[in-house]
């Protein structure tokens, strides 16, 4: 067993480290208060070949592993980190469940703006009646002469102001065996886009609402059963979603010790004060536990899609790390900490989101209790 990483590894840590304190750290503050996707970024990333770590080169990716895109992910999220959702949607959102499933036709509309940083894919899951209960979802595809008409409505999707086409599960027939996905442009007849609102982050969403919008039979991704391998794509956004929330976590920590270390207090620096010491020791083997489960998840991948289990068990103790050591360090940085000056205060507000999106720490728990027991728990009624 080894807790480091290879050489190839670090270089490639270095030199997108790199890269990010050149081009992405200036204007990272203003960067986070912007609710807008930074597009100036996603060029940028594509031309460094940030877009795609992992994807086959025959599809215009780097042939990287997911152990890269994290690497990659959690560098550019300690210099800037909003930016570190460029590196999500470009490698680990949607994107990713696409580029798994998606047939050669439709990887020839849609993948090279993608990974030209030019457009942005959303996802489409959950729905007003299905939260973390989400294969109650009810937006039908229903079987007309060359496609399917999309009925029904998606909320709290990711970009969705701003992406130009999305990935939309739906329901091709009853039970979960009925759930597949299609992929619907943000121009199409019948399908709109209701008015932004926005989340404590301050990223907005938009409603999404079908009524008979048209799908092509060419655009389903996949059809009656495909849940479970959507799923297992989703997996992915989930290593994307830890990876951040520890990133930022770190990063709170980072400027804390900064703050910890130069700001005096009663004669000395705070940091002389057993109670901020205890504070950092605290933080800092939180951080280390939740690291080497990232890894591990991340490691565990075969042909890209880590273990259920393992990426579970990493979002829970990254969601619960990050948002724990980014409270901590803004305690410790008092009102500085909490002033809109410092990127501490975003990151409490970002890493609190992540204990939400794409299956909260409750769902999590239950998940790894049936992995304790060997048993399924039925959660309904
Ligand atoms: C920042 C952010 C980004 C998101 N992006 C997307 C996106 O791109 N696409 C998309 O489709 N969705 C997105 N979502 C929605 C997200 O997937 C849902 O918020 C999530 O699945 C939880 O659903 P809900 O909010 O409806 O909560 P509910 O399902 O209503 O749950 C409410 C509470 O009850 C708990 N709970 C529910 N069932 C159980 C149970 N069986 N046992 C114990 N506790 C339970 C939950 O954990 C939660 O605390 C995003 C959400 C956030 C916050």
């Amino acid at each position: 067993m080894n807790f480091t990483l290879t050489n190839e590894q670090t270089a490639f840590a270095d030199a997108v480290g790199k890269f990010a304190e050149k081009e992405l750290k200036p204007g990272a503050l203003a960067r986070a208060h912007q609710s807008t996707y930074p597009w100036d970024v996603a060029k940028k990333m594509s031309e460094q070949g940030l877009l795609g770590i992992t994807f086959a080169e025959k599809d215009g990716g780097q042939g990287g592993t997911l152990m890269d895109a994290v690497i990659a992910i959690q560098e550019v999220a300690l210099r800037c980190p909003k930016s570190a959702d460029v590196v999500q949607a470009g490698n680990f959102g949607p994107i990713r469940t696409f580029v798994e499933y998606a047939s050669d036709l439709q990887k020839e509309k849609y993948l090279a703006d993608l990974l030209a940083g030019i457009k942005i894919i959303g996802l489409g899951m959950s729905e007003p009646g299905a939260g973390s209960a989400v294969t109650e979802l009810q937006t039908s595809a229903t079987k007309v002469d060359g496609g399917y008409l999309i009925n029904g409505s998606k909320v709290f999707s990711t970009h969705s102001p701003e992406a130009n086409f999305f990935l939309i599960y739906v329901r091709f027939g009853p039970g979960v065996e009925g759930i597949g996905s299609v992929l619907i442009e943000r121009e199409s007849e019948g399908f709109d886009i209701g008015q932004p609102s926005a989340f404590m982050s301050g990223e907005l969403w938009a409603q999404l609402y079908f009524e008979n919008c048209f799908v092509a039979n060419d655009m389903v991704l996949l059809g009656p059963g495909g849940f479970k391998k959507q799923i297992s794509g989703f997996n992915v956004e989930r290593i994307g979603n830890s990876s951040r929330a520890l990133a930022l976590g770190r990063y709170a920590f980072l400027q804390a010790k900064e703050y910890a270390l130069t700001r005096r207090q009663f004669g000395k620096e705070i940091c002389e004060f057993q109670g901020i010491q205890w504070k950092f020791a605290e933080m800092a083997v939180k951080l280390d536990a939740a690291q080497l489960l990232l890894y591990r998840a991340a490691g565990s991948a075969q042909d890209g899609l880590p273990s259920a289990y393992d990426t579970t068990v990493a979002k829970y103790m990254c969601n619960t790390v990050g948002f724990e050591v980014a409270n901590e360090a803004l305690q410790v940085m008092g009102a500085s900490g909490y002033s809109q000056e410092s990127l501490v205060e975003y990151c409490v507000r970002r890493t609190r989101g992540w204990m939400i999106a794409g299956g909260s720490l409750e769902i999590l728990k239950n998940r790894i209790a049936e992995d304790v027991f060997e048993r399924r728990f039925n959660q309904r009624a």
